[in-house]
């Protein structure tokens, strides 16, 4: 594990405010996490990008936002009450549990702890189960409870609307529900920051199709999100990987499953799971809530269950994976420098507007126009509070692709320098031509 690194994004994260402990100044909560200004900008950015990408700019998705509190009954349909439970086992030598899906076998029935190496028999140390599912009490007084459930995906929101969606939109199949939203499970191997947390967020496509088509468009979905990642997202090729599960590891309710994998610090994990669910959701909540919730073909007059397909992605661990990513260090005249290389389009700025001398007023009102005019088309912040070199660092570190410098000679010709946050390369260029120079240059593929 690069350990050495995972603590290094968890400091640069901290200090630059992407990422702060959950109920920090009571101590925290553990595996629950806020994001900072900068980290909810960066958030927003890949929650935008993938909306736009599949609700926006697509025939064939319609979004949903449903809600997070829901019903016993959708659970029981589901088979989250019944089967959403992890196998944990203790280790003997260095006390930690973990999950018995996650360790590596050693023999029958034996499997070698990941900390400490030691042998975790399981005749011995017997394997607990632990559901998963957080509940909350709805009524007002605690001795006569109502319970109802945080939902662990947001896939259940958009099943038991099925019917709602396809009454309203007048549409046929293939037709994708899409959701972003908040999920919670009551993860018991927890750390990694935010790569496991109880609360986080998704962004789920349960796309409907004719029995028949399932596996075509499973295939589709694997190499769609497989080429968002490098294209939308800007994660490297070799930074990702596919891995299709075995067929004694597929979750109850699914037909196959690929996942694609990132290598974060602490080495290749799941960061989206494309699933085909076959029509097992639709139909345990038809059985359940007693509607019907078949699709009826006006043309061929077929009456089925559509199958779904199913990208699940995490909005945490893709913000983990872009600053992961992105993270470099690197020797500049003798001087360490940490840069984020995010992709313009995501970076929580695109541009930083400086004065050079924060002691003269006609430059720093010169600057503080520039900034206004840049934001009002692109993203972007002003800062005096230090010397320039200082500020080059701080916006390095949080991935501002480019800075604009005013300096004295800037109020006799009209021009500022352009500083590229990755070549360091600066450029005077006139005022009016600003914009259009930062344009061409992240078409160009900054
Ligand atoms: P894992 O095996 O890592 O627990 P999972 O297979 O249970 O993940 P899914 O149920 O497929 O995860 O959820 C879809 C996506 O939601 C995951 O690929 C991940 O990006 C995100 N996700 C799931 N659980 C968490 C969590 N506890 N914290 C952050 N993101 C999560």
């Amino acid at each position: 594990m690069n350990a050495d690194k995972l603590s290094k994004i968890v400091a640069l994260c901290r200090r630059r405010g992407f990422i702060f402990g959950g109920s920090e100044i009571y101590g925290g909560l553990s595996s629950v996490w806020d994001y900072g200004p900068l980290g909810a900008r960066l958030k927003k950015r890949i929650k935008d990008i993938w909306w736009d990408t599949y609700v926006e700019k697509r025939e064939d998705i319609v979004g949903l936002d449903s809600s997070i509190i829901m019903k016993d009954q959708v659970f029981q349909a589901s088979g989250h009450l019944q089967g959403f439970a992890d196998w944990l086992v203790d280790c003997p030598g260095c006390k930690r549990r973990f999950r018995m899906d996650k360790l590596e076998k050693a023999g029958q029935d034996c499997f070698k702890c990941p900390e400490c190496s030691h042998q975790i028999d399981t005749k011995k140390n017997k394997p607990r189960q632990f559901n998963l599912m957080l509940k909350t009490n709805m009524s007002a007084t605690e001795d006569e409870p109502y319970y109802a459930y945080l939902r662990p995906e947001t896939a259940q929101g958009i099943f038991v609307n099925f019917s709602n969606v396809l009454n309203t939109v007048h549409k046929s199949l293939p037709l994708g529900i899409a959701q972003i939203g908040k999920a919670f499970r009551n993860e018991v191997t927890t750390g990694n920051f935010v790569f496991r947390m109880k609360e986080f967020e998704q962004m789920e496509i349960e796309y409907f199709v004719h029995p028949s088509e399932a596996n075509k468009f499973y295939k589709y979905w694997v190499k769609e999100r497989f080429d968002f990642y490098v294209n939308k997202i800007g994660l490297k090729k070799k930074s990702l990987r596919l891995r299709e599960h075995e067929k004694e590891e597929l979750a109850h309710y699914a037909k196959s499953c690929t996942d694609i994998e990132f290598n974060f610090p602490f080495g290749w994990s799941e960061l989206e799971g494309i699933a085909n669910r076959g029509n097992f959701d639709l139909t345990e909540h038809a059985k359940v809530s007693r509607k019907d919730l078949s699709f009826y073909d006006n043309v061929k007059k077929e009456k089925f269950t559509p199958f779904v397909i199913e990208p699940s992605a995490g909005v945490d661990r893709t913000l983990f994976a872009v600053i992961s990513d992105a993270y470099c260090e690197e020797e500049v005249k003798g001087k360490l420098r940490t840069v984020l290389k995010i992709k313009p389009q995501l970076a929580p700025y695109c541009v930083a507007v400086f004065p050079l001398l924060r002691n003269r007023p006609e430059l720093v009102q010169l600057a503080k126009n520039i900034f206004c005019d840049i934001n009002n088309s692109v993203p972007a912040v002003y800062n005096d509070t230090g010397a320039i070199g200082k500020l080059y660092r701080r916006q390095d570190e949080i991935g501002t692709p480019f800075c604009i410098t005013i300096d004295v000679d800037s109020l006799g010709d009209g021009k500022v320098t352009v500083r590229d946050r990755d070549t360091m390369q600066q450029d005077r260029v006139s005022r009016s031509k600003v914009l259009e120079f930062i344009r061409a240059k992240v078409k160009g593929g900054h």
